[in-house]
């Protein structure tokens, strides 16, 4: 039971059984970072592009697949897949390739949807064109990660393009029928909690299958490590975190899935905050305080 709709929930009234996402590597880069748009990166971005825990690169997608499966097996013993091609940007690359990938993902048994996360400004007509088609075939989700609505912050985090970039191009996949989910920070420097809710509203606005929350944080490898080792910037509390996150929660729309409500950082490399690496507590303590506001629990039918 839970007083949103999460990933779970959403799954399993879709398939009436666990599913598990298989965390896939395409081998592609990100025009951010590679120099393309004459950066090094988002402020944020690891060595890992975003994206933890995928399978290596130098495997063919079929050999990913079956030591993601094999990897799962100790956790859940699930049927049915998702193949999440989360790290970099997941469209920069030829149409044919890209072809290839996905449809060799899609086609391996029990894989019955397939989650692509990428940037706002690498969809051109003809990756338009192959996502309109492996939407007909197969559960496609693309991610997208917006971040922010504040084209101050933006522009301070070096995304590498503008926010009517983004709203032009969400707009247009959610008109194709594709299903989009968009990726939010919290505590981003220079922030505060208005900025964080003028987000939401606008989640509200253009009213995507889901979004994933989680907050800002340091990793070492980053753009921003350097300017926290000269004191320039700060992160965000939990308290601060949890209060946010249950305030998106009350005003974002009941049938948006909230797939994630706090992040995943690497523990090797995380510099700050430290209280982000247990996740468990922090959806604990969202959980207790929507309990404690009296958020009802959610009704199926409100989906
Ligand atoms: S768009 Fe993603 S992969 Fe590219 S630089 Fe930003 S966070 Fe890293």
């Amino acid at each position: 039971m839970s007083r949103y709709l999460s990933a779970d929930i959403y799954y399993k009234e879709k398939y009436h059984e666990k599913v598990a996402r298989l965390s896939l590597s395409s081998g592609l880069s990100c025009p951010n970072r590679d120099g393309t748009l004459g950066n090094t990166g988002c402020i944020f971005c690891s060595k890992l592009g975003a994206g933890d825990f995928a399978a290596n690169s130098k495997d063919s997608i079929k050999d990913q697949i079956e030591s993601q499966i094999e990897f799962l097996k100790k956790k859940w013993n699930a049927k049915k897949y998702i193949a999440y091609f989360q790290s970099f940007t997941n469209t920069y690359g030829d149409v044919d390739y890209l072809r290839k990938i996905f449809y060799e993902a899609i086609e391996y048994p029990g894989v019955v949807g397939l989650t692509i996360a990428t940037r706002a400004d690498c969809l051109s007509d003809e990756i338009l064109e192959l996502l309109e088609e492996l939407n007909k075939v197969t559960d496609l989700n693309i991610e997208l990660g917006l971040q922010t609505v504040n084209e101050k912050t933006i522009e301070y985090i070096r995304r590498g393009y503008s926010h009517k970039t983004f709203d032009k191009n969400v707009r247009n996949l959610i008109n194709l029928g594709i299903d989009v989910t968009t990726h939010v920070i919290f505590g981003l420097p220079g922030e505060d909690e208005t900025d964080f809710m003028n987000t939401i509203d606008y989640i509200n606005e253009i009213h995507p299958l889901g979004i994933k929350i989680h907050s800002f944080y340091i990793e070492r490898g980053s753009n921003i490590y350097e300017e926290y080792v000269r004191g320039e910037v700060s992160t965000i509390d939990m308290e601060t975190y949890v209060r946010s996150v249950v305030n998106a929660i009350c005003r974002l729309k009941r049938d948006i899935v909230l797939f994630r409500i706090t992040g995943d950082p690497v523990k090797s490399l995380l510099v700050e905050p430290k209280w982000c690496q247990d996740k468990l507590k922090v959806i604990a303590t969202i959980n207790k305080t929507l309990k404690n506001l009296g958020v009802p629990l959610l009704k199926l039918e409100e989906k």
